[in-house]
């Protein structure tokens, strides 16, 4: 790496770590401030020795990633609990064994922030940063929160796919970015649309989508190990 390219580097990774700064600390959304504190302040039996986070939550990963994760938002007792994205919980353990897989994370599994996990080639975040009640957040919250992955993802400069995980994901990628309303195209598992527009550049990244990663679709076998690895070869081809 040059030392033109080590400052590059050094200048996106202060713009995140200082991002991050500002939305660890948000308190915009009164109903999923009140609920993201009360699940830490109640915890689940489980947890009951541990200190959770109770705060939103940045993305994590590899700052020079041509691949974007965009899930739901924060699980309550999963990041809530750890303080990192898709962390401590089912979600997370399909994800991070399938980055692995990959050969996009260093390890299988993510337990806590501090458990050496390293991501290549690849950003996980979340359309909306606090754990909402039911994993159910509204519309309002969902647009006061885009504006926090729209500054995230402008930041990683060789950005070539978001990986939209669930149908809420792909409607909050769209609204990030699509021009034209009507050319908007309906959630399904491998869809993609080529030319999202509106993220610092002129031709943007691609959207893929997939089922989202939750339990209830990994217990079920709505999807599996191999689907999502399928899709996760897709995200990589598109990003080639
Ligand atoms: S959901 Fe987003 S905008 Fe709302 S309080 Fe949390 S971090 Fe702030």
């Amino acid at each position: 790496m040059t030392t033109r390219d080590q400052m590059a580097q050094s200048l996106r990774d202060g713009g995140l770590a200082a991002l991050a700064g500002e939305i660890e600390s948000c308190r915009r959304c009164p109903r999923l401030v009140s609920w993201r504190e009360q699940v830490a302040r109640e915890k689940r039996a489980a947890y009951s020795a541990e200190t959770y986070w109770g705060r939103p939550i940045a993305g994590f990963g590899d700052a020079g990633a041509r691949i974007a994760i965009l899930g739901l938002a924060p699980g309550a007792h999963g990041a809530n609990r750890t303080g990192r994205v898709f962390t401590g919980d089912r979600s997370g353990d399909f994800l991070f064994a399938a980055l692995w897989r990959a050969g996009l994370a260093n390890q299988p599994t993510s337990q806590s922030r501090d458990d050496g996990l390293r991501l290549h080639d690849v950003w996980v975040t979340a359309a909306v940063r606090c754990a909402p009640p039911a994993n159910r957040p509204t519309s309002g919250e969902r647009d006061a929160c885009l504006a926090f992955a729209r500054r995230e993802l402008v930041l990683l400069p060789n950005l070539r796919v978001i990986l939209c995980l669930g149908a809420f994901a792909w409607d909050a990628a769209l609204r990030l970015g699509a021009r034209e309303p009507g050319s908007r195209r309906r959630f399904a598992h491998c869809a993609e649309l080529l030319t999202l527009d509106g993220l610092g550049s002129d031709r943007g990244p691609a959207l893929l989508a997939s089922f989202h990663v939750s339990q209830q679709n990994t217990f079920t076998g709505r999807l599996t190990e191999p689907m999502f690895d399928a899709v996760l070869a897709r995200a990589l081809a598109l990003a080639a």
